[in-house]
């Protein structure tokens, strides 16, 4: 597993770094989320809830799965969690027994290995290639597949690539699920914020998937810690629930009215979030692209993945060079696996001035570190 030195280093508080390695939004939660948490208060909705989540909150979350993902699914086989990292975590610890073999794309979010390491699972890697847009082989997943494997653990729109999933790829997905006995775990938590194409959930076409889901990324409630987990198979959602339920007990039942008020009231904040993001990536990519990376653009999320320009550095090296020089924050791609390796994770969850501001930077570390390359490169394009 991958040694996060580099967290350290974001963490360092100095007032002059412009961080782009933010994993969250930088909005604050929509109005009518606010609302939900007042109406809470006010209404001492503050004790322990059903262990599975309140019932309103399921019966929108199973309305908001079948109308926009096709996932046709009872609220009774939803559990709401503190987050969507709890209702990862314990979907493969349900699934997965000391010794089995889990299928992860690499490069792939940060959490995912530890989860595998946690249920005594081994961890399988597939390569995602990047010429594909790091989209999911099929043939190589299925090459994969031994007797022991378990799962297959799918993010998209993905962290940190930003490739959403084609209602093809989804098919696909769901049939290896079917034809192997294997579970697809579908991280969609990114689900909301997708640009020119959407992203298709496998669940839509197989009950070998386990959907993971939650509120922090498109409504902007991180901190509010809500999740969940929808599941069809009695047996995984047992095992969900009983972990979910001598652990946590419950989700915050302030947290989860104000979920329900996300899901009911707050589309047009969700828009608008989607809206400012489109306009930061774009600005983005065509700034890290005229400064000689190699940035395609995005479909979802709120990461650009470009390729570091050959200056000989590790991901590692270009990182922490730059944070040094240049007072900007980011996060190198072998942090993802080792295909991640050359290249680097910016997040766009910044404001506008200081994207343009970090850009700016940028050129000049470029100017001052690799001048003659960028020379030669000008006089050629
Ligand atoms: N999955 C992915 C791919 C993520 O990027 C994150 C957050 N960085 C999570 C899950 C965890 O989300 P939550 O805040 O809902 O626990």
């Amino acid at each position: 597993m991958y040694d996060p030195i580099f967290w350290q280093l974001l963490d360092i508080r100095d007032p002059e770094v412009i961080s782009l390695g933010l994993g969250e939004p930088i909005f604050n939660v929509p109005d009518p989320v606010k609302e939900g948490v007042i109406e809470a208060i006010k209404s001492d909705f503050t004790h322990y809830t059903s262990t599975r989540g309140i019932p309103e909150l399921r019966e929108a979350i199973a309305e908001k799965l079948k109308a926009e993902n096709f996932i046709d699914v009872s609220p009774d086989n939803i559990i709401v969690t503190c987050g969507t990292s709890e209702a990862l975590f314990y979907s493969v610890m349900a699934v997965v027994n000391p010794g089995d073999e889990v299928i992860l794309p690499d490069p792939c979010y940060v959490s995912y290995p530890p989860y595998v390491a946690f249920s005594g699972g081994k961890v399988v890697y597939v390569g995602l290639n990047e010429d594909k847009g790091f989209s999911i082989d099929l043939e190589s997943i299925k090459e994969k597949i031994t007797d022991r494997t378990k799962a297959i653990i799918v993010n998209f729109p993905s962290n940190p690539t930003g490739a959403v999933l084609s209602k093809d790829d989804a098919r696909g997905l769901a049939e290896v699920a079917d034809d192997y006995g294997v579970v697809v775990i579908s991280d969609e938590i990114y689900e909301g914020i997708t640009y020119e194409e959407r992203s298709y959930s496998p669940a839509a076409f197989s009950d070998n998937v386990i959907t993971v889901n939650g509120f922090s990324k498109a409504f902007a409630m991180t901190g509010l810690r809500i999740g969940y987990v929808a599941v069809k198979n009695e047996e995984i959602l047992k095992g969900i629930l009983w972990l979910h339920q001598y652990s946590m007990i419950c989700a915050s039942s302030i947290s989860q009215k104000a979920a329900y008020y996300a899901l009911r009231y707050s589309n047009d904040s969700v828009k608008w979030i989607v809206e400012e993001f489109r306009k930061r990536r774009d600005l983005i990519v065509n700034g890290l692209n005229k400064l000689g990376f190699k940035c395609p653009k995005p479909k979802g999320a709120f990461y650009v993945f470009p390729k570091i320009p050959d200056w000989g550095l590790s991901s590692t090296e270009f990182v922490v060079k730059m944070f040094k020089e240049a007072k900007v924050a980011a996060v190198p791609g072998i942090a993802f696996g080792e295909h991640g390796e050359g290249h680097v994770r910016f997040s766009y969850s910044n404001t506008i001035e200081n994207i343009k501001q970090a850009l700016d930077r940028l050129e000049g570390f470029i100017a001052n570190n690799y001048a003659l390359q960028r020379g030669a490169k000008a006089k050629t394009s």
